[in-house]
Protein backbone atom coordinates (compact mmCIF):
# COMPACT_ATOMS: atom_id res chain seq x y z
CA UNK A 1 0.00 0.00 0.00
CA UNK A 2 1.23 3.48 -0.84
CA UNK A 3 0.74 6.21 1.59
CA UNK A 4 0.21 9.54 -0.36
CA UNK A 5 1.57 13.40 0.95
CA UNK A 6 1.79 16.58 -0.72
CA UNK A 7 5.39 16.57 0.49
CA UNK A 8 8.10 13.79 0.84
CA UNK A 9 11.44 15.70 1.89
CA UNK A 10 14.10 13.58 2.25
CA UNK A 11 16.83 14.43 4.94
CA UNK A 12 15.97 15.70 8.16
CA UNK A 13 18.91 18.01 8.45
CA UNK A 14 18.90 21.88 8.59
CA UNK A 15 17.26 22.17 5.27
CA UNK A 16 15.15 19.69 5.20
CA UNK A 17 14.11 20.31 9.36
CA UNK A 18 13.14 23.82 8.06
CA UNK A 19 10.96 22.77 4.80
CA UNK A 20 9.36 19.73 6.46
CA UNK A 21 7.89 22.05 9.76
CA UNK A 22 6.99 24.92 7.44
CA UNK A 23 5.31 23.71 4.67
CA UNK A 24 3.35 21.51 7.69
CA UNK A 25 2.31 24.80 8.69
CA UNK A 26 1.10 25.60 5.89
CA UNK A 27 -1.17 22.67 6.07
CA UNK A 28 0.82 20.27 3.57
CA UNK A 29 0.49 16.89 4.50
CA UNK A 30 4.10 16.11 4.86
CA UNK A 31 6.74 12.98 5.57
CA UNK A 32 10.14 13.58 6.72
CA UNK A 33 12.68 10.41 5.37
CA UNK A 34 15.85 10.14 7.13
CA UNK A 35 18.05 7.32 7.84
CA UNK A 36 20.38 8.26 10.43
CA UNK A 37 19.56 10.71 13.31
CA UNK A 38 17.33 13.24 12.68
CA UNK A 39 19.28 17.07 12.84
CA UNK A 40 21.47 16.14 10.65
CA UNK A 41 25.07 17.35 9.87
CA UNK A 42 24.87 20.65 11.82
CA UNK A 43 23.09 18.89 14.83
CA UNK A 44 24.82 15.58 14.95
CA UNK A 45 27.98 15.81 13.74
CA UNK A 46 28.85 19.40 12.64
CA UNK A 47 28.44 22.71 13.76
CA UNK A 48 27.00 21.69 17.37
CA UNK A 49 29.29 19.57 18.61
CA UNK A 50 32.05 21.01 17.33
CA UNK A 51 31.71 24.39 18.88
CA UNK A 52 31.19 22.81 22.26
CA UNK A 53 34.35 21.01 21.51
CA UNK A 54 35.64 24.66 20.76
CA UNK A 55 34.74 25.96 23.77
CA UNK A 56 35.95 22.87 26.01
CA UNK A 57 39.20 23.01 24.09
CA UNK A 58 39.59 26.94 25.13
CA UNK A 59 39.56 25.97 29.31
CA UNK A 60 43.11 25.32 29.34
CA UNK A 61 44.24 28.80 28.12
CA UNK A 62 41.86 30.32 30.32
CA UNK A 63 43.18 28.46 33.29
CA UNK A 64 47.04 29.56 32.11
CA UNK A 65 45.37 33.12 32.20
CA UNK A 66 44.25 32.77 35.38
CA UNK A 67 47.32 33.76 37.65
CA UNK A 68 47.76 37.10 35.69
CA UNK A 69 44.44 37.49 37.30
CA UNK A 70 45.48 36.59 40.92
CA UNK A 71 43.63 33.58 40.30
CA UNK A 72 45.98 30.20 40.70
CA UNK A 73 44.22 26.79 39.77
CA UNK A 74 44.70 24.25 42.22
CA UNK A 75 45.37 20.59 40.83
CA UNK A 76 43.65 20.47 37.50
CA UNK A 77 42.23 17.25 36.05
CA UNK A 78 41.75 16.66 32.64
CA UNK A 79 39.48 14.31 31.22
CA UNK A 80 38.62 14.83 27.34
CA UNK A 81 36.35 11.64 28.08
CA UNK A 82 33.80 13.57 30.00
CA UNK A 83 33.60 16.18 27.56
CA UNK A 84 32.90 14.09 24.56
CA UNK A 85 30.22 12.15 27.00
CA UNK A 86 28.79 16.02 27.79
CA UNK A 87 28.62 16.70 24.27
CA UNK A 88 27.36 13.56 22.85
CA UNK A 89 24.52 14.38 25.95
CA UNK A 90 23.79 17.45 24.45
CA UNK A 91 23.09 16.47 20.83
CA UNK A 92 21.04 13.30 22.32
CA UNK A 93 19.05 16.44 23.63
CA UNK A 94 18.85 18.32 20.76
CA UNK A 95 17.87 15.44 18.10
CA UNK A 96 14.64 14.52 20.73
CA UNK A 97 13.75 17.69 20.27
CA UNK A 98 13.58 17.74 16.53
CA UNK A 99 11.85 14.70 16.26
CA UNK A 100 9.25 16.43 19.04
CA UNK A 101 9.00 19.62 17.26
CA UNK A 102 8.41 17.33 13.86
CA UNK A 103 5.32 15.72 15.84
CA UNK A 104 4.56 18.78 17.20
CA UNK A 105 4.43 20.39 13.71
CA UNK A 106 2.62 17.33 12.35
CA UNK A 107 4.88 15.96 9.91
CA UNK A 108 5.39 12.56 9.69
CA UNK A 109 8.44 10.80 10.20
CA UNK A 110 9.89 7.80 7.89
CA UNK A 111 13.14 6.20 9.58
CA UNK A 112 15.06 4.52 6.57
CA UNK A 113 16.70 5.37 3.25
CA UNK A 114 15.08 6.80 1.04
CA UNK A 115 15.11 5.86 -2.86
CA UNK A 116 13.57 6.75 -6.18
CA UNK A 117 11.05 4.65 -7.77
CA UNK A 118 9.64 6.58 -9.89
CA UNK A 119 9.19 10.54 -10.40
CA UNK A 120 6.53 10.94 -8.04
CA UNK A 121 6.85 7.75 -5.77
CA UNK A 122 9.84 7.19 -2.83
CA UNK A 123 10.77 3.54 -1.23
CA UNK A 124 11.78 3.93 1.87
CA UNK A 125 13.74 0.74 3.60
CA UNK A 126 14.40 0.34 7.15
CA UNK A 127 17.76 1.75 8.33
CA UNK A 128 19.05 -1.71 9.55
CA UNK A 129 17.81 -2.96 6.24
CA UNK A 130 15.17 -5.32 7.25
CA UNK A 131 12.18 -5.32 6.81
CA UNK A 132 9.51 -4.37 3.81
CA UNK A 133 10.21 -0.82 1.99
CA UNK A 134 7.64 1.21 2.47
CA UNK A 135 6.58 3.55 -0.84
CA UNK A 136 5.25 6.82 -0.28
CA UNK A 137 3.69 8.66 -3.22
CA UNK A 138 4.40 12.94 -3.83
CA UNK A 139 3.08 15.57 -5.53
CA UNK A 140 6.32 17.06 -4.75
CA UNK A 141 9.46 16.03 -3.38
CA UNK A 142 12.41 17.93 -1.99
CA UNK A 143 15.86 16.62 -1.72
CA UNK A 144 17.56 17.25 1.27
CA UNK A 145 20.21 14.77 1.82
CA UNK A 146 23.37 17.05 2.99
CA UNK A 147 27.23 16.31 1.91
CA UNK A 148 29.29 13.67 3.67
CA UNK A 149 33.02 13.72 4.39
CA UNK A 150 35.09 12.57 1.34
CA UNK A 151 38.16 10.23 1.64
CA UNK A 152 41.13 10.55 -0.92
CA UNK A 153 41.57 7.74 -2.57
CA UNK A 154 45.16 6.54 -1.28
CA UNK A 155 46.07 3.48 0.49
CA UNK A 156 45.10 3.20 3.85
CA UNK A 157 42.77 6.26 3.47
CA UNK A 158 39.99 3.61 5.76
CA UNK A 159 42.20 3.99 8.67
CA UNK A 160 41.53 7.46 9.27
CA UNK A 161 38.86 9.47 10.91
CA UNK A 162 36.82 11.91 8.99
CA UNK A 163 35.12 14.54 10.73
CA UNK A 164 31.78 12.42 11.75
CA UNK A 165 33.90 10.20 13.78
CA UNK A 166 35.61 12.56 15.74
CA UNK A 167 32.30 12.66 17.79
CA UNK A 168 31.70 9.24 18.44
CA UNK A 169 36.15 8.97 19.91
CA UNK A 170 35.94 8.15 23.75
CA UNK A 171 38.94 10.16 23.85
CA UNK A 172 41.78 11.52 21.67
CA UNK A 173 45.49 10.17 21.26
CA UNK A 174 48.75 11.69 22.45
CA UNK A 175 49.78 12.66 18.81
CA UNK A 176 47.06 13.49 15.33
CA UNK A 177 47.97 13.89 12.26
CA UNK A 178 45.29 16.47 10.34
CA UNK A 179 45.24 16.01 6.83
CA UNK A 180 43.57 19.62 4.78
CA UNK A 181 43.80 23.16 5.24
CA UNK A 182 40.02 23.88 5.14
CA UNK A 183 37.26 24.89 7.82
CA UNK A 184 37.29 21.69 8.87
CA UNK A 185 41.32 21.12 9.27
CA UNK A 186 41.87 24.20 10.54
CA UNK A 187 38.77 23.88 13.55
CA UNK A 188 39.77 20.49 14.51
CA UNK A 189 43.59 21.26 14.58
CA UNK A 190 42.80 24.09 17.17
CA UNK A 191 40.54 21.72 19.29
CA UNK A 192 43.20 18.73 19.47
CA UNK A 193 45.76 20.84 20.23
CA UNK A 194 44.04 23.01 22.71
CA UNK A 195 42.63 19.44 24.46
CA UNK A 196 46.47 18.69 24.63
CA UNK A 197 46.91 16.70 21.96
CA UNK A 198 50.05 17.15 19.59
CA UNK A 199 48.84 18.27 15.85
CA UNK A 200 50.84 18.14 12.45
CA UNK A 201 48.75 19.50 9.98
CA UNK A 202 49.48 18.78 6.30
CA UNK A 203 48.20 21.46 3.98
CA UNK A 204 48.61 20.35 0.15
CA UNK A 205 48.40 23.99 -0.96
CA UNK A 206 50.71 26.90 0.29
CA UNK A 207 48.26 28.39 2.69
CA UNK A 208 45.49 27.88 5.00
CA UNK A 209 41.93 28.67 4.48
CA UNK A 210 42.04 28.90 0.37
CA UNK A 211 39.32 31.21 -0.94
CA UNK A 212 39.64 32.99 2.05
CA UNK A 213 41.32 36.45 2.32
CA UNK A 214 44.80 35.92 2.27
CA UNK A 215 46.19 38.09 4.95
CA UNK A 216 43.09 36.77 6.96
CA UNK A 217 44.64 33.05 6.14
CA UNK A 218 48.40 34.25 7.50
CA UNK A 219 47.20 35.43 11.19
CA UNK A 220 45.28 32.32 11.84
CA UNK A 221 48.31 30.70 10.36
CA UNK A 222 50.22 32.60 12.95
CA UNK A 223 48.11 32.69 15.94
CA UNK A 224 47.55 28.65 15.33
CA UNK A 225 51.68 28.20 15.06
CA UNK A 226 51.96 30.11 18.14
CA UNK A 227 49.29 28.16 20.13
CA UNK A 228 51.49 24.75 18.99
CA UNK A 229 50.12 23.13 15.95
CA UNK A 230 53.12 22.16 13.69
CA UNK A 231 51.66 23.10 9.86
CA UNK A 232 53.61 21.49 7.02
CA UNK A 233 52.57 23.02 3.99
CA UNK A 234 53.05 21.42 0.04
CA UNK A 235 52.61 18.20 1.90
CA UNK A 236 49.94 15.19 1.09
CA UNK A 237 49.65 12.02 2.34
CA UNK A 238 50.15 9.14 -0.41
CA UNK A 239 49.45 6.41 2.57
CA UNK A 240 48.28 5.14 5.44
CA UNK A 241 49.44 2.92 7.08
CA UNK A 242 49.16 0.31 10.45
CA UNK A 243 46.15 0.15 12.96
CA UNK A 244 44.12 2.33 14.42
CA UNK A 245 45.24 3.76 17.49
CA UNK A 246 49.27 2.72 15.67
CA UNK A 247 49.37 4.61 12.19
CA UNK A 248 51.82 6.29 10.06
CA UNK A 249 51.08 8.63 7.23
CA UNK A 250 53.68 8.43 4.24
CA UNK A 251 53.76 11.95 2.78
CA UNK A 252 54.72 13.25 -0.79
CA UNK A 253 58.03 13.96 0.99
CA UNK A 254 58.61 10.47 1.35
CA UNK A 255 58.42 11.35 5.26
CA UNK A 256 56.94 8.61 7.55
CA UNK A 257 54.74 10.88 10.43
CA UNK A 258 54.01 8.57 13.18
CA UNK A 259 50.40 9.21 14.70
CA UNK A 260 47.67 7.80 16.96
CA UNK A 261 45.03 8.85 14.45
CA UNK A 262 44.41 10.66 11.33
CA UNK A 263 41.91 13.10 10.73
CA UNK A 264 41.05 13.69 6.85
CA UNK A 265 39.59 16.70 6.40
CA UNK A 266 39.93 17.01 2.63
CA UNK A 267 36.22 18.28 1.70
CA UNK A 268 32.88 17.16 1.48
CA UNK A 269 30.33 15.68 -1.09
CA UNK A 270 26.73 15.96 -2.06
CA UNK A 271 25.49 12.59 -0.29
CA UNK A 272 23.56 11.10 -3.37
CA UNK A 273 24.21 7.08 -3.30
CA UNK A 274 21.50 5.00 -2.97
CA UNK A 275 19.02 7.79 -4.02
CA UNK A 276 18.49 6.39 -7.35
CA UNK A 277 17.95 9.98 -9.02
CA UNK A 278 17.97 8.44 -12.80
CA UNK A 279 14.71 6.70 -11.70
CA UNK A 280 13.10 10.04 -11.44
CA UNK A 281 15.52 11.75 -14.24
CA UNK A 282 16.80 14.07 -11.76
CA UNK A 283 19.99 15.99 -13.58
CA UNK A 284 23.11 15.14 -11.39
CA UNK A 285 25.83 17.71 -12.54
CA UNK A 286 29.13 16.00 -11.70
CA UNK A 287 28.14 15.32 -7.87
CA UNK A 288 26.10 17.98 -7.03
CA UNK A 289 22.33 18.61 -8.44
CA UNK A 290 21.82 22.04 -9.86
CA UNK A 291 18.63 23.90 -9.20
CA UNK A 292 17.73 27.37 -10.45
CA UNK A 293 17.29 30.55 -7.81
CA UNK A 294 13.97 29.22 -6.39
CA UNK A 295 15.53 25.47 -6.03
CA UNK A 296 14.23 23.58 -8.60
CA UNK A 297 15.96 20.83 -10.06
CA UNK A 298 15.31 19.73 -14.22
CA UNK A 299 11.88 18.40 -12.53
CA UNK A 300 9.96 21.04 -12.07
CA UNK A 301 8.23 18.97 -9.08
CA UNK A 302 11.45 17.70 -7.26
CA UNK A 303 13.49 20.83 -5.71
CA UNK A 304 16.55 20.83 -3.75
CA UNK A 305 18.31 22.51 -1.08
CA UNK A 306 21.46 23.03 0.90
CA UNK A 307 25.06 21.00 0.75
CA UNK A 308 23.40 18.16 -1.88
CA UNK A 309 23.20 21.86 -4.44
CA UNK A 310 27.18 21.92 -3.64
CA UNK A 311 26.39 25.78 -4.08
CA UNK A 312 26.94 27.69 -0.24
CA UNK A 313 27.44 24.79 2.10
CA UNK A 314 26.51 26.47 5.31
CA UNK A 315 23.31 25.85 7.89
CA UNK A 316 21.28 28.92 7.80
CA UNK A 317 21.85 29.12 3.88
CA UNK A 318 19.86 25.28 3.78
CA UNK A 319 17.76 26.71 6.50
CA UNK A 320 16.61 29.74 4.33
CA UNK A 321 16.18 27.66 1.09
CA UNK A 322 13.71 25.18 2.65
CA UNK A 323 12.12 28.08 4.24
CA UNK A 324 12.12 30.12 0.84
CA UNK A 325 10.72 26.64 -0.92
CA UNK A 326 7.72 25.87 1.12
CA UNK A 327 6.59 29.37 1.73
CA UNK A 328 6.52 29.44 -2.15
CA UNK A 329 5.13 25.70 -2.71
CA UNK A 330 2.57 25.75 0.10
CA UNK A 331 1.40 29.67 0.51
CA UNK A 332 2.20 30.73 -2.91
CA UNK A 333 4.74 33.73 -1.37
CA UNK A 334 7.67 33.86 -3.65
CA UNK A 335 10.90 34.86 -2.26
CA UNK A 336 14.52 33.95 -3.59
CA UNK A 337 17.42 33.68 -1.40
CA UNK A 338 20.32 36.21 -1.42
CA UNK A 339 23.56 33.72 -1.73
CA UNK A 340 25.37 37.04 -2.13
CA UNK A 341 26.90 38.60 0.95
CA UNK A 342 27.09 35.28 3.02
CA UNK A 343 28.48 35.75 6.38
CA UNK A 344 30.79 32.93 7.61
CA UNK A 345 32.98 32.37 10.49
CA UNK A 346 36.04 29.46 10.70
CA UNK A 347 36.07 28.77 14.21
CA UNK A 348 40.02 27.80 14.56
CA UNK A 349 41.68 29.62 17.42
CA UNK A 350 42.21 32.23 16.60
CA UNK A 351 38.48 32.90 15.01
CA UNK A 352 38.39 34.22 11.57
CA UNK A 353 34.54 35.68 10.15
CA UNK A 354 34.34 37.51 7.27
CA UNK A 355 31.45 39.26 5.01
CA UNK A 356 31.64 39.86 1.20
CA UNK A 357 34.89 40.18 -0.84
CA UNK A 358 38.55 39.26 0.38
CA UNK A 359 41.42 41.99 -1.53
CA UNK A 360 42.17 39.67 -3.67
CA UNK A 361 38.84 38.98 -5.40
CA UNK A 362 37.84 42.53 -5.01
CA UNK A 363 41.09 43.29 -6.86
CA UNK A 364 40.18 41.19 -9.77
CA UNK A 365 37.00 41.78 -9.91
CA UNK A 366 37.34 45.43 -10.16
CA UNK A 367 41.30 46.42 -10.69
CA UNK A 368 43.99 47.64 -8.16
CA UNK A 369 43.08 51.09 -8.58
CA UNK A 370 39.18 50.21 -8.12
CA UNK A 371 39.71 49.08 -4.53
CA UNK A 372 41.23 50.76 -1.27
CA UNK A 373 42.35 48.48 1.90
CA UNK A 374 41.81 49.87 5.34
CA UNK A 375 43.02 47.91 8.74
CA UNK A 376 43.94 47.42 11.79
CA UNK A 377 46.39 45.02 13.51
CA UNK A 378 46.61 44.90 17.38
CA UNK A 379 46.73 42.84 20.43
CA UNK A 380 43.30 42.99 22.32
CA UNK A 381 43.08 44.30 26.11
CA UNK A 382 42.08 40.46 26.82
CA UNK A 383 45.61 40.03 26.13
CA UNK A 384 46.99 42.55 28.30
CA UNK A 385 47.26 40.83 31.35
CA UNK A 386 48.15 37.16 30.39
CA UNK A 387 50.40 38.81 28.10
CA UNK A 388 50.16 36.28 25.66
CA UNK A 389 47.39 35.44 22.43
CA UNK A 390 47.30 35.99 19.07
CA UNK A 391 46.99 39.19 17.51
CA UNK A 392 43.73 40.58 15.81
CA UNK A 393 43.44 41.77 12.07
CA UNK A 394 40.40 44.04 11.41
CA UNK A 395 40.27 45.06 7.20
CA UNK A 396 37.73 46.58 5.40
CA UNK A 397 38.13 46.37 1.70
CA UNK A 398 36.50 49.05 -0.27
CA UNK A 399 35.31 50.47 -3.38
CA UNK A 400 37.95 53.45 -3.94
CA UNK A 401 35.22 55.44 -5.94
CA UNK A 402 32.20 55.86 -3.37
CA UNK A 403 34.01 53.97 -0.24
CA UNK A 404 31.16 51.17 -0.74
CA UNK A 405 32.12 48.20 1.84
CA UNK A 406 33.00 45.15 -0.41
CA UNK A 407 34.28 43.47 2.49
CA UNK A 408 34.61 43.15 6.06
CA UNK A 409 36.99 40.72 7.81
CA UNK A 410 38.50 39.42 11.14
CA UNK A 411 40.56 37.45 12.66
CA UNK A 412 40.67 37.65 16.70
CA UNK A 413 38.47 37.35 19.60
CA UNK A 414 34.37 37.04 19.10
CA UNK A 415 34.89 37.62 15.41
CA UNK A 416 32.16 35.73 14.20
CA UNK A 417 30.03 37.56 16.64
CA UNK A 418 31.35 40.60 15.37
CA UNK A 419 30.69 40.03 11.64
CA UNK A 420 27.53 38.82 12.25
CA UNK A 421 26.37 42.18 12.97
CA UNK A 422 28.65 44.04 10.59
CA UNK A 423 26.79 41.94 7.76
CA UNK A 424 23.64 43.88 8.43
CA UNK A 425 25.25 47.47 7.57
CA UNK A 426 27.44 45.60 4.66
CA UNK A 427 24.42 44.34 2.82
CA UNK A 428 22.70 47.62 3.19
CA UNK A 429 25.31 48.82 1.18
CA UNK A 430 27.24 50.84 4.00
CA UNK A 431 30.48 52.81 3.27
CA UNK A 432 33.33 54.06 5.24
CA UNK A 433 31.78 57.08 6.08
CA UNK A 434 28.76 55.16 7.60
CA UNK A 435 31.64 53.04 9.91
CA UNK A 436 33.56 56.00 10.10
CA UNK A 437 30.23 58.18 11.69
CA UNK A 438 29.20 55.47 14.08
CA UNK A 439 30.61 55.97 17.50
CA UNK A 440 33.07 53.82 18.93
CA UNK A 441 32.05 52.06 21.61
CA UNK A 442 34.96 51.64 24.21
CA UNK A 443 36.91 49.87 24.93
CA UNK A 444 35.86 47.08 22.66
CA UNK A 445 37.73 44.87 20.14
CA UNK A 446 34.97 45.87 17.34
CA UNK A 447 35.41 49.53 17.61
CA UNK A 448 38.13 49.65 15.67
CA UNK A 449 35.94 49.12 12.85
CA UNK A 450 34.65 52.86 12.94
CA UNK A 451 37.82 54.27 14.45
CA UNK A 452 40.05 53.03 11.51
CA UNK A 453 42.31 55.43 9.76
P1 LIG B 1 37.35 22.59 2.51
O1 LIG B 1 37.01 22.51 1.07
O2 LIG B 1 37.19 23.86 3.24
O3 LIG B 1 38.88 22.12 2.70
C1 LIG B 1 39.34 20.93 2.19
C2 LIG B 1 40.85 20.92 2.38
O4 LIG B 1 41.36 19.65 2.04
C3 LIG B 1 41.57 21.94 1.49
O5 LIG B 1 42.65 22.46 2.21
C4 LIG B 1 42.02 21.06 0.33
O6 LIG B 1 43.15 21.57 -0.33
C5 LIG B 1 42.37 19.78 1.04
N1 LIG B 1 42.35 18.59 0.21
C6 LIG B 1 41.37 18.16 -0.61
N2 LIG B 1 41.70 17.00 -1.18
C7 LIG B 1 42.92 16.67 -0.70
C8 LIG B 1 43.81 15.58 -0.91
N3 LIG B 1 43.49 14.60 -1.74
N4 LIG B 1 44.99 15.57 -0.26
C9 LIG B 1 45.33 16.58 0.57
N5 LIG B 1 44.54 17.64 0.81
C10 LIG B 1 43.34 17.68 0.19
O7 LIG B 1 36.54 21.38 3.16
P2 LIG B 1 36.24 21.00 4.66
O8 LIG B 1 36.17 19.53 4.67
O9 LIG B 1 37.17 21.68 5.61
O10 LIG B 1 34.79 21.64 4.87
C11 LIG B 1 33.73 21.32 3.97
C12 LIG B 1 32.67 22.36 4.02
O11 LIG B 1 31.96 22.26 5.23
C13 LIG B 1 33.16 23.80 3.98
O12 LIG B 1 33.41 24.26 2.69
C14 LIG B 1 32.02 24.52 4.63
O13 LIG B 1 31.06 24.80 3.66
C15 LIG B 1 31.48 23.52 5.61
N6 LIG B 1 31.93 23.83 6.98
C16 LIG B 1 31.60 25.03 7.55
C17 LIG B 1 32.04 25.34 8.81
C18 LIG B 1 31.70 26.65 9.40
O14 LIG B 1 30.81 27.32 8.90
N7 LIG B 1 32.40 27.07 10.46
C19 LIG B 1 32.85 24.41 9.59
C20 LIG B 1 33.14 23.21 8.90
C21 LIG B 1 32.69 22.94 7.64
P3 LIG B 1 43.01 22.70 -1.48
O15 LIG B 1 42.69 23.99 -0.79
O16 LIG B 1 44.32 22.68 -2.12
O17 LIG B 1 41.90 22.24 -2.38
Amino acid sequence: MEDSFDLVVLGAGSGGLAAAKRAASHGARVALVEGDRVGGTCVIRGCVPKKLLVYGSQVQEQLDSAPSYGVVPGVVQRDTAVLLRHVRQEVDRLNALHIDFLAKAGVTLVPGWGRFLDSHRIAVSHADGMGQDRVLEAKRILIAVGGRPHRPEIPGAALAWVSDDMFLQDRFPARVVVVGGGFIACEFACILKGLGVEVVQLVRGDHLLRGFDRELSSVVQEGMEEKGVEIRFQVSPEAIEGQPGELTVVTSEGESVGCGGVLLATGRRPFLEGLNLSAAAVVVDGHRIPVDADQATNRPHIHAVGDVTDRVCLTPVAVDEGRAYADFAFAGRHRQVNHDLVASAVFSQPELATVGLSEEIAIERFGKEAVTVHRARFRSMAQALPKRGPRCLLKLVLEASSGKVLGCHMVGEHAAEIIQMAAIAVGMGATKEDFDRTMALHPTVSEEFVTMA
